[in-house]
């Protein structure tokens, strides 16, 4: 996102608003830069990818889901906004990858190594959590 002010391509994430139809999001951004405040309209792309349980199961990837499963585990721990900027790396992560398939487990690994940064007891709590299903 570029500022609208400066031209700075540097923005954070300062608010963010989901609409009910989820598929446009509106994002309050501050610029790095000049601290300018800005608020943005964002298409959610729907990722075209499939991922296999460890049943073997295969069901479309859903970033709504996995922010439930983040949140659920690591809320007293992290704010959502923290938990959003997870989902966006990891999103932007599956969408790099090669192939339409991956497997779940990986998901969850992904999710360990961004929380291991983040927060010791996030990534504690989330790998007991997960190891377990
Ligand atoms: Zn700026």
């Amino acid at each position: 996102m570029i500022c609208p002010f400066c031209k700075n391509t540097n923005t954070r994430v300062v608010d963010k608003r989901d609409r009910t139809d989820y598929s446009i999001t509106r994002r309050r951004r501050e610029c790095t830069k000049c601290k300018m405040r800005f608020s943005t309209y964002e298409r959610i792309e729907n990722i075209d990818l499939e991922v296999i349980k460890k049943s073997g199961r295969i069901e479309p990837f859903n970033s709504e889901k996995l922010r439930r499963g983040i949140t659920l585990a690591v809320q007293k721990y992290i704010t959502s906004e923290v938990i959003n900027e997870i989902i966006e790396r990891i999103e932007s992560r599956l969408t790099n990858q090669k192939g339409n398939k991956v497997l779940s487990s990986k998901i969850g690994d992904m999710v360990l190594e961004e929380l291991q940064v983040i927060d010791k007891l996030s990534y504690l709590r989330f790998a007991s959590i997960y190891k377990k299903v």
